[in-house]
């Protein structure tokens, strides 16, 4: 086996990369059960020394996280880490347990450090957790993936709620997230690998690749991976024979229409890893290809980018440490992102020439891509997104206790809070959310809001002892601003935390309101001008007794406060309150 390995190692920039030939290889038919994953795990912990294997939180399935650390130092904890300034890099598998290629390819390649400890570079330590949706990966069977070549046996996307726990990183519904976030925030890793399997086009490459979006990572982290990592990565596969392309996302109906680089929003696991400036890899193998190929291509990856990132380890480091000081004191952010239609760079493209043919089932035409006729052609690649909503951070925010799922996710990813020690009344900044859209039918177990549109208005309003103060001067800033401004794509809002202020509780009759609606006219000679237009500009509602009272109702004191009203405050300058 030693010389199996050694005989495929070869030196390139210092850097070892292993290599081992296909041959040298187990081949990979069907995926391993649960137990037998976890007990091959425990059996590399209980042979190495350089390996340690512990339990985190539950999962929705009743059944702990594993978490697999490897340090050729022994470094096992997060603070040791730290301190040793080792670089940290976090591979998570199963995700969507239909595509177990990382839980197999990650028991290979852990077992190959331990067989050869000194292949493992002593600047960098990895943390696995093998199974990440214990759930879906019990939930096995052959039938839910129509498309994907093997393995025999799988486990299904869904957890136990039927969630896609990649869709889960800001709402955290499933225990598994609440499980993964406390690893997360304990490791605040440099690098997370989250292994999956694509679907979609057909192409020569086994591998494909997501890099967190470039515009959307920290600037200094994305100058790093666009121009010297992740061109590294991409040369270090080529020459051991294992090309790689972007994950294919097409324009049109194939690649050749060009590529879209996907954007990985915060619900999605690499998205939340760039709001904490860790660069989110997602390696994509491709389904069509035999499952054993995709496992030893996610084998061969994870090992080019381990070494990758052991020689470029002080660097990472340091890149990742300025960018969570350039996050403390950064003043805008954006919340969505749209792509750059005119902006595209050209890349080489190992396809397959593709055509129309009748399909035999319906008669009509169905795409078919021609394996006898590959192609390497210039395609074009869009890779530009650019602000589509950007807020400026407030100095403060202050979140009654009232919600305590925002405060309990808050806590769980390390923002640091504070309670005010008495009864105060206080003139902030909050939202009159004056466009609320979703949809009619729920998306991963919510009815997701979208377009919503604000309008900062100063209200004097009373809070409590005990309620609680974020001040926005963390290196998780990113975190707090993206998930408690409600006009984010993924923020608490978006995601139906904040329903409640979207009723009105009390009403009125109108035979009773009828006579305080003249008076308050009287009173008011502004709001009978409003209404006297509002009749001129809709016949509709010139007719309608209720809807001209309810008119005058809502530009009166009568109206509810707390309707329609974001309910966190933003404090634009610093103030002293009283919190601990
Ligand atoms: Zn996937």
């Amino acid at each position: 086996m030693l010389k199996n390995v050694l005989s495929v190692l070869f030196l390139c920039s210092s850097v070892f990369f292993v290599a081992a030939q296909n041959k040298d290889r187990k081949n990979y038919t069907n995926s391993k059960t649960y137990d037998q994953v976890i007990a091959d795990f425990t059996a590399l912990d209980k042979r190495s020394d350089i390996a340690s294997m512990s339990t985190a939180g539950l999962t929705d399935a009743g059944k702990p996280l594993h978490v697999f650390v490897m340090s050729s130092d022994k470094v096992f904890t997060s603070g040791q880490a730290k301190s040793k300034e080792k670089s940290v890099i976090m591979i998570n598998n199963a995700i969507h347990p239909g595509e177990p290629d990382g839980v197999d390819a990650s028991y290979e390649m852990a077992a190959m450090y331990v067989a050869h400890p000194e292949l493992l570079p002593t600047n960098v330590v990895l943390v696995i957790i093998p199974i990440y949706n214990i759930d879906g990966y019990l939930n096995r069977g052959s039938f839910s993936r129509a498309n994907q070549n093997g393995p025999e046996q799988y486990g299904f996307r869904a957890n136990a709620k039927n969630l896609d726990l990649n869709r889960d990183f800001i709402k955290a519904d499933a225990q598994n997230t609440i499980s993964f976030e406390q690893i997360f925030q304990q490791w605040k890793p440099d690098i997370l690998i989250d292994n999956h399997v694509s679907d979609g086009s057909d192409y020569q490459y086994t591998m494909s690749l997501i890099v967190s979006q470039r515009n959307k990572l920290h600037p200094l982290l994305s100058a790093f991976t666009s121009s010297k990592f992740v061109p590294g990565i991409y040369a270090d596969m080529k020459k051991i024979g294992q090309p790689i392309c972007p994950y294919v996302e097409t324009m049109g109906e194939t690649p050749e229409s060009g590529i879209v680089e996907f954007m990985e929003s915060p619900r999605f696991a690499t998205g939340y890893a760039a709001l904490f400036n860790c660069i989110g890899f997602v390696p994509e193998t491709h389904m069509l290809k035999p499952y054993n190929d995709r496992v030893w291509a996610t084998y061969d990856l994870m090992i080019v980018m381990i070494n990758r990132a052991s020689s470029e380890a002080k660097e990472i480091i340091r890149l990742h440490n300025e960018a969570d000081q350039a996050t403390c004191t950064q003043e805008q952010f954006v919340l969505g992102w749209k792509l750059d239609t005119t902006k595209y760079e050209m890349i080489d493209f190992n396809g397959y020439e593709s055509s129309h043919i009748i399909s035999k089932v319906t008669g009509l035409p169905v795409l078919w891509y021609d394996r006898s006729k590959p192609y390497t052609k210039k395609i074009r690649f869009y890779n530009t997104y650019v602000p589509e909503v950007s807020v400026k951070k407030p100095s403060m925010y202050i979140v009654p206790q009232a919600w305590t799922d925002v405060i309990y996710r808050l806590q769980i990813n390390g923002i640091r809070v504070h309670r005010l020690l008495r009864d105060t009344v206080i003139d902030a900044e909050y939202y009159k959310l004056n466009e609320v859209r979703h949809p009619d039918h729920p998306y991963e177990s919510h009815y997701v809001h979208r377009g919503t549109k604000v309008e900062a208005t100063v209200q004097h309003v009373q809070y409590f002892k005990g309620d609680y103060v974020i001040e926005v001067n963390q290196t998780s800033n990113r975190y707090i601003v993206e998930t408690l401004e409600p006009e984010g794509d993924d923020s608490f809002f978006a995601w139906n935390f904040f329903d409640g202020v979207l009723n009105q509780k009390e009403w009125f009759s109108d035979y009773v309101f009828d006579g305080k609606a003249e008076q308050i006219l009287i009173e008011h000679p502004a709001i009978q001008i409003q209404l006297d237009s509002a009749r001129k500009a809709d016949t509709t509602f010139a007719k309608s007794h209720w809807n001209q009272l309810y008119f005058i109702y809502e530009r009166s004191e009568y109206k509810e406060p707390t309707h329609n009203r974001y309910p966190v405050a933003l404090l634009r300058s610093p103030i002293k309150l009283p919190f601990e």
